[in-house]
């Protein structure tokens, strides 16, 4: 059952939010979120804006109020909502308050546990045959009791999650602790309940063996024990039992059964040697003895070491609770040892940050602090009081996660972003690794990804967040015209070999354009509701100074790379492209070297390839060539160097396949200023053909240098940084003017 947000449930600075809702017109109509809510019946139900409040929740649609709507995705509010709402802090604050329809009764537990406890306590360690003689009814007694024993502890352990789960969910609202507190009350009752169930369930003694035989050294093999001889020669005996022992210790290590009862190992010596049966009753019971041998062994290295019990506080990592109730935790994962153990030994329990307080002999202690667990182990010096510990935290409202720090307040009423708040975010959105434009005293404006963001708010950053992807206006994108496609073609092939070679041709050079970046992704989501989110990711992405900081740093809780963006839209920031650069290199004898142009606008274009100075072995690639082991955008190991250092760089020893740069997609201006460079290039080639050969008319190839010479003011300043630069364009132009005088006086 999805739960809804109650009236009760302190709003804190969420109070008065104005919210946007559907109502009918009476003045006690419900409110819903949507217009398409199937409990909004009347026609003419109108949209407005209400402030919260509790008697705004009052009126809500229990439907509407189940799902969090009510806030734009990735807002303060929502995320707020999110946690309380649905299978929020409400659903988990409801479970775990008293027994289900799957628990024990108490007598079940007492029954059980006295069974069990006989079986630790007056127990001798059967031979093979008596065991198989054991009545019926016995065995399923004892398989009861073993059930018993499951259940409660599953139950503890769901329990402890559901509590540990409330915190976690209710960390970022300070405001809501005073109102739970109350709401606490059943829950840790109940938890307590089958805590002390638990306790009469597990024999505190079985759980120390278990740690005194995980420590145990390589046991001594008693290889001329004539019990032993038929399984071999002595080197048969030694490897056959020591690998009996190294599998009675794994299972023995993870239960919580007495050490000498687990017996599944020696059935398997014995299943070698079926032929010989004499023998092999002889084989089993030694066996059988060899285990009480070594539990009595284990037990007394245990003792030799310095007797003592130390207190531990085990505490549940960060994260390792996810806040949707569905998903498997850490925590379900823990074995039943430990789990034994946590129970066994607890005296406190703390709900500040979940955690658990356990007095444990020295074994024990060794071997939860071993780091093989889940949990966070560290030692404790003062042991807290019995009951639930719970200080008061009041400066925690000033940093709760409150309106200002993800949405749309003013600018000037924005909060520090702090760790808490990118975890609460991730929590909550179904994508949360997306790109921000912050502002920060020290950086000032910047569009940094959310792992970034992260990593600073952990090393003392302060800074706002000003606006996310999803915060920026529509009217920056409209529509997009949709790209046709060609039948047999596929769409990139289709697009790239539309634009022409022909410098003269007015879409030369397109294809490195901001533009064309943007029809890449187009064509990738053809159609796709998504394409809007990586369009916005694409905009947002330009205004990233340095591209190797989008390399994601981190894995989500699949494991799967945190990207801010999909993999094509690196195909939107970047060329799949190189330049073509003679027109920019220097002239040669011949006359079919470069044209010493300037660079101009294009000089500061940022170039990314894996080498820029031949500084590794093999060629330098871009980054998406199929050279690279990874298919995953430019990295932080790339290089970053503007066109005019590349250029100047003779070490650089580009791969021929993919050209071993990509650069940052042309501007308008920049992709102007390329192509009619092009142009005069190729102006220059036509004119050093000898008049008799070339194809073009003199008054065309005049025609075209007027228009490359006679340029605006703005073209000049919009192509030329430097007057030296818009120079050396028109000695270009008039050089090229006298030679086309002299070829044609020929
Ligand atoms: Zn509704
Ligand atoms: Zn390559
Ligand atoms: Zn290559």
């Amino acid at each position: 059952m999805m739960y809804a947000l109650t009236p009760d449930v302190p709003l804190g600075p969420f109070e008065g939010v104005p919210v946007t809702v559907w109502s009918a017109q009476s003045k006690q109509a419900r409110l819903h979120a949507s217009s398409s809510c199937s409990f909004l019946r009347s026609a003419r139900a109108t949209r407005q804006q209400v402030r919260l409040d509790a008697s705004t929740v009052d009126r809500m649609c229990s439907q509407c109020g189940s799902y969090r709507s009510w806030a734009r995705p990735g807002t303060g509010l929502d995320i707020f909502l999110e946690a309380v709402s649905g299978l929020g802090l409400l659903y988990e604050l409801d479970s775990y308050t008293e027994a289900d329809e799957d628990s024990y009764s108490e007598d079940d537990v007492r029954r059980a546990a006295a069974l069990l406890r006989s079986k630790v306590h007056d127990h001798q360690c059967n031979t093979p045959e008596q065991e198989i003689e054991e009545d019926e009814e016995a065995e399923e007694e004892l398989s009861d009791a073993l059930n018993v024993r499951r259940t409660v502890l599953s139950e503890w352990r769901a329990a402890f999650i559901s509590l540990a789960r409330v915190h976690q969910i209710a960390e970022p609202f300070p405001w809501l602790k005073p109102w739970m507190r109350e709401r606490l009350i059943p829950k840790i009752d109940r938890m307590e309940k089958l805590q002390d169930q638990a306790k009469q369930l597990i024999a505190r003694e079985s759980v120390a063996a278990a740690a005194a035989v995980s420590a145990m050294t390589t046991p001594d093999i008693p290889v001329d024990d004539p019990a032993l001889t038929v399984l071999g020669k002595p080197t048969d005996v030694t490897s056959q039992v020591t690998s009996l022992w190294r599998r009675w210790r794994s299972t023995v290590e993870d239960g919580i059964e007495r050490p000498c009862e687990q017996t599944s190992g020696i059935y398997d010596l014995g299943n070698r040697m079926s032929s010989r049966r004499k023998g092999r009753d002889q084989v089993l019971a030694r066996a059988r003895k060899l285990l009480i041998d070594w539990e009595e062994s284990a037990l007394h290295q245990a003792a030799a070491s310095e007797a003592g019990e130390r207190v531990l506080v085990a505490r549940v990592p960060q994260g390792a609770v996810p806040r949707r109730g569905a998903q498997k935790t850490d925590l379900d994962r823990l074995t039943e040892w430990e789990l034994g153990a946590l129970v066994s030994y607890s005296i406190a329990t703390d709900w500040v940050e979940p955690s658990l307080v356990v007095r444990v002999p020295e074994p024990v202690a060794d071997r939860l602090l071993s780091g093989r667990s889940l949990l966070d182990y560290g030692e404790q010096s003062t042991v807290p009081s019995q009951s639930a510990v719970e200080p008061e935290r009041l400066s925690d409202l000033e940093y709760g996660l409150g309106p200002g720090v993800f949405d749309d307040t003013p600018v000037h009423a924005r909060r520090l972003l702090t760790l808490e708040h990118v975890r609460a975010l991730r929590e909550t959105l179904h994508d949360p690794e997306q790109m921000y434009i912050v502002f920060s005293r020290e950086s000032g404006l910047e569009v940094v990804p959310l792992s970034v963001l992260e990593e600073r708010c952990g090393s003392g950053w302060q800074g706002v967040i000003v606006a996310g992807a999803s915060d920026l206006p529509d009217v920056l994108f409209p529509a997009l015209k949709s790209t046709s496609v060609d039948e047999g073609t596929t769409e990139a092939d289709s697009r790239w070999s539309a634009y022409s070679h022909d410098p003269e041709l007015p879409d030369f050079g397109q294809d490195l354009g901001i533009a064309e970046g943007e029809e890449a992704i187009q064509s990738d989501y053809a159609g796709r509701r998504d394409f809007e989110s990586a369009r916005r990711s694409l905009a947002l992405a330009r205004g990233v100074a340095d591209l190797r900081v989008l390399d994601p740093t981190g894995y989500d809780d699949r494991g799967y790379p945190r990207t801010a963006f999909p993999r094509v839209v690196w195909d939107g920031l970047l060329t799949t492209g190189t330049l073509h650069l003679a027109p920019f290199k220097p002239a040669s004898k011949d006359g079919w070297g470069g044209s010493e142009l300037p660079l101009g606008v294009l000089a500061k274009v940022q170039v990314y390839t894996s080498d820029a100075a031949g500084l590794y072995q093999g060629r330098a690639h871009a980054f998406h060539c199929t050279h690279r082991r990874h298919d995953r955008g430019i990295t932080r190991d790339d290089h970053m160097v503007s066109l005019e250092e590349l250029l100047n760089n003779e070490h650089f020893d580009p791969c021929s396949k993919c050209g071993g740069y990509a650069v940052r997609r042309l501007t308008d201006s920049q992709v102007a200023y390329y192509r009619a460079a092009h142009r005069l290039h190729a102006l220059s080639r036509r004119i050093n053909t000898s008049s008799r050969y070339r194809a073009t008319t003199t008054e065309e190839l005049t025609k075209t240098l007027d228009e490359l010479s006679r340029l605006t003011r703005q073209t000049t300043e919009a192509w030329f940084p430097s007057s030296v630069q818009a120079e050396q364009w028109r000695d270009a132009t008039e050089r090229l003017r006298r030679e086309l005088r002299a070829s044609d006086a020929d």
